[in-house]
């Protein structure tokens, strides 16, 4: 599973500042959301400048250089993208010359009507670049700016013909414009330190320059940060329904972030411990499926009081991009990932934790991996409900027909699996852990049922989004 990018936004009051070292930074605690291309834009005074490559930020700024980006105000971006679409026309943040300067733009989200909004813009003239709904949005901006010169008018004009999930920053000179979708589905932040503004996907890019998380940017709402930082909120009666993604709290985010006021790294233990309620079982260790699962089997075995071990030890320097074609190359890529520690698992029951499972190949290969190694037994306990329909909100997991549970049930699941047990958490005790009330989540990969409208032809949609 990849999700589709990392902001930052930043704007110093102290002119002398060079931003994009604090940018370059919270990009860096970013990287797991993004890490095939990384961008900065910064206002020097004078005009905008852009910087982007393919590949991690300490190689695409080759490990700090930020030559030639001073200014005191800038965005950042690190970005993910389906198989075949990666390339550097595709990398952000996004820039177009208009008539009052440059307007540069970083987007965490997917734009599920991008496709009819590109056609519209097409037959007015409109050229792309890319084949990113980025550059929808970018485009649809100038063409906004052209009617009114209101810059928050104009980003309210737009956010009206978007659906789907948005966070956004957008740069226009020295102005920086932040914008949430009106579900907020996407995370985003607030930091201040001194004389600094951050806005982040997630609050790990305060920490690591040292700036505190004041707030999260409300759904819907539209922050204009200059001089003095204003908010404009959306009105009561044109709010939808909040729909947090769930996903962010149980894989994607750090576990060191704070999302929409709530620990990740607590939800996680919470996991663990509920899991461990809803499916005990008779063990002598609680092991996870590293990295993402570590603090759920910390929780697990806190409230089981099994012991806590390691029984898979995961190769950090082989990216998350790593495709190999052949079932075959594929087995040897997950050894490539994982390799076991056989002394801890000889002759072991052990209950393997996982935060989800998609398509089940991962999972059933990690199985094969553990027995080899000589585990007697393996209780599968995963930190979300079965995921039955794909997420068209950023990220890429698999088609419907590719999700192992979109036509099985567990106890299908599990014989394909070759587990001994296997527990899924139930979606009350998910929303419970997470403790964001119910109805304020979206929970779409689980259920079918999304917060937004969905695209008219499911399948010419899913083939050509990147
Ligand atoms: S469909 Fe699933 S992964 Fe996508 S935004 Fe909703 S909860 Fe998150």
């Amino acid at each position: 599973m990849r999700d589709k990018c990392g902001i930052v936004g930043a704007y110093s009051r102290n002119k002398s500042i060079n931003i994009s070292r604090q940018i370059y930074y919270g990009l860096y605690a970013l990287q797991h959301r993004g890490q095939e291309s990384a961008g900065i834009s910064a206002y020097n005074g004078d005009e905008i400048s852009t910087f982007r490559g393919m590949g991690l930020v300490c190689d695409v700024f080759n490990n700090g250089n930020m030559e030639g980006m001073d200014g005191h105000v800038g965005i950042g971006h690190v970005r993910y993208s389906t198989t075949g679409k990666s390339k550097i026309e595709n990398s952000q943040p996004f820039f177009s010359e208009f008539d009052s300067g440059t307007i540069a733009i970083a987007h965490n989200g997917d734009i599920i009507n991008s496709m009819e909004l590109r056609c519209e813009l097409e037959l007015l003239g409109y050229e792309f670049k890319s084949t990113t709904d980025s550059e929808v949005i970018c485009h649809l901006l100038t063409r906004e700016h052209s009617k009114t010169k209101e810059m928050v008018e104009v980003i309210r004009n737009v956010t009206k013909m978007l659906t789907g999930s948005y966070s956004l920053v957008i740069l226009v000179n020295d102005d920086l414009f932040v914008v949430r979708d009106p579900s907020g589905i996407k995370p985003l932040s607030m930091g201040k330190m001194d004389d600094l503004t951050l806005v982040a996907s997630e609050t790990v890019a305060f920490d690591v320059v040292g700036a505190n998380y004041v707030r999260d940017v409300e759904p819907g709402e539209i922050l204009h940060i200059n001089e003095k930082i204003i908010s404009y909120k959306i009105p009561d009666e044109e709010k939808p329904r909040r729909a947090h993604c769930m996903f962010e709290y149980v894989y994607f985010a750090r576990p060191d972030s704070i999302l929409d006021g709530k620990s990740v790294y607590n939800v996680r233990l919470n996991i663990g411990k509920a899991l461990s309620r809803e499916f005990p079982a008779d063990a002598d260790v609680v092991m996870p499926v590293p990295d993402s699962a570590i603090t759920a089997a910390i929780g697990y075995s806190r409230e089981s009081g099994l012991g806590y071990g390691e029984g898979l030890i995961k190769n950090r320097y082989v990216g998350r991009t790593f495709i190999m074609p052949t079932q075959k190359e594929r087995e040897t890529s997950v050894r490539l990932k994982m390799n076991p520690i056989k002394s801890e698992l000889e002759g072991k029951r052990i209950v393997l934790v996982d935060d989800s499972i998609v398509r089940g190949t991962t999972s059933r290969s990690l199985v094969k991996v553990l027995r080899e190694a000589g585990a007697r037994e393996i209780h599968l306990r995963v930190g979300c409900p079965p995921i039955i329909s794909p997420c068209y909100y950023g990220i890429a997991m698999a088609t419907k027909k590719e999700l192992i549970a979109s036509d099985k049930e567990v106890e299908e699941i599990r014989k394909t699996l070759g587990v001994d047990s296997l527990g899924y958490l139930s979606l009350e005790s998910l929303i419970e852990c997470i403790g964001i009330k119910n109805g304020n989540l979206c929970v779409g990969c689980l259920t079918g049922e999304y917060p937004t409208s969905m695209p008219n032809n499911i399948e010419e949609y899913e083939a050509n989004r990147c």
